[in-house]
């Protein structure tokens, strides 16, 4: 494996996360050759310069075509706000980067079909940010969902909310814009969870959405004006799982006092497994079996046993955080890339849970089910 070099676009939130982990990944995992920070780009170009001097790149530019165009570059990484995805994975598989793009993928089905052919085409790497899926105690839980653990699955209760916008003061912001944004809570939130709940249980069948939006409208703070809020602030869904269970998916960007509430609780016919991302280093299990009257959850502490633990910390317990996320899911990346290996989650699983949350709108909008198996959605696909 040789040291890929990086052209990093966007300084917020994201910039920073993946800046820590391609920083950290070759340290992690002695196995992976750290790839180097050629290029930080931000259209903001003070920022930019400065930043690129803190975290450790070659080199800053302003302009994000730069680092398309540059032959050095190995892969291109994606950080800026959603309506700008398509464009710059377009152009850097053009220029036959590999592609690492946060989520969502892109604004809607039509688009993100787009970029995923078109790096199938180009044969280049890719990967989606649906980091949540990295962690070790995500990995057990399939495992044992897979290995028969909990039995037959019956059903899956999953919720994804956060609060911070339930505050109607909170100032209007790009996220709330379709054209910007997309849709509103499902792109932001729901996305890491149909994602979540496909890595866990395997392809969804059919969705029925229901969306409301609480606030709808808010002040912009550079005018002072009200704005128009053009998405969803709620997105509730009925689903069912080509396995054959069914279940709910709960998603709010307006739930008072929930920070980063990606739940879930998966009941099977030996037990259950229950989830929740602000205690990201446990995993509750439900097993049947023994004394009746000593049946209860316990708590699986993440630790070293799990995979991909054992590389940050020797000690169970210790814990994890989202920035390790990161690096495991930057692993995956490079790893893909030298070895042709499936990433999980590379840009046809980022096309689906598009795909997916597109058919939620649609149901909503027409308030029937909508058939979300691989074969409609490819029929579906050709058609546009
Ligand atoms: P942000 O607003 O904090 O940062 C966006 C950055 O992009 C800013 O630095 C901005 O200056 C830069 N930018 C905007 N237009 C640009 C352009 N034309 N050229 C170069 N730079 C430009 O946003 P964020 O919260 O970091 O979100 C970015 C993406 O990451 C979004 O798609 C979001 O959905 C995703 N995200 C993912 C997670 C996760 O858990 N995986 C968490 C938060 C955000």
């Amino acid at each position: 494996m040789r040291n890929l070099k990086f052209g990093l676009i966007g300084t917020g939130f994201m910039g920073n996360a993946h800046a820590i982990a391609l920083r950290s990944v070759g340290t992690v995992f002695d196995d992976i050759a750290a790839p180097t920070l050629h290029c930080l780009v931000d259209a903001d170009v003070a920022n930019a310069a400065k930043l690129a001097k803190a975290w450790g790149f070659d080199q800053s530019s302003d302009d994000w075509r730069s680092v398309c165009d540059d032959p050095d570059i190995d892969v291109v990484d994606i950080c800026t706000p959603n309506h700008l995805h398509r464009e710059m994975a377009l152009a850097a598989i053009a220029a036959g980067k590999h592609v690492y793009c946060e989520k969502p993928l892109a604004l809607s089905s039509a688009d993100a079909i787009s970029i995923r052919d078109a790096a199938e085409v180009a044969g280049v790497r890719t990967a989606t940010g649906f980091n949540y899926i990295c962690n070790p105690l995500i990995s057990k839980a399939r495992a044992m969902i897979a290995s028969g653990s909990i039995g037959d699955i019956y059903s899956f209760r999953g919720s994804y909310q956060e609060d911070y916008l339930a505050d109607p003061a909170t100032p209007f912001g790009w996220r709330l814009l379709r054209s910007q944004g997309g849709a509103g809570a499902l792109a932001d939130l729901g996305t890491h969870l149909i994602n979540m709940a496909e890595y866990l249980l395997g392809p969804m069948a059919a969705v029925l959405g229901s969306l409301t939006t609480v606030h709808p409208q808010r002040r912009d703070s550079r005018t002072g004006d009200m704005r128009t809020v053009e998405n969803e602030d709620i997105a509730q869904v009925l689903v069912r799982f080509d396995r054959g269970c069914s279940g709910t998916m709960e998603i709010s960007r307006v739930a008072t006092g929930k920070k980063c509430g990606l739940e879930f609780e998966i009941f099977g016919s030996e037990g259950s497994i229950a989830f929740d991302q602000e205690r990201m280093n446990e995993l509750r299990l439900f097993s049947n079996g023994g004394a009746q009257d000593e049946r209860g959850y316990r708590t699986i502490l993440a630790g070293p046993e799990h995979p991909d633990y054992a590389a940050f910390c020797p000690a169970p317990g210790h814990g994890l955080g989202i920035n390790d996320l990161k690096v495991i899911e930057v692993r995956n990346l490079l790893q893909g890339i030298s070895s042709g290996d499936h990433i999980y989650s590379d840009f046809a699983n980022g096309c689906r849970v598009q795909e997916i949350s597109d058919a939620i709108e649609t149901s909503a909008q027409k308030y029937n089910w909508i058939d979300v198996s691989e074969d409609a959605l490819q029929s579906l696909g050709k058609n546009e």
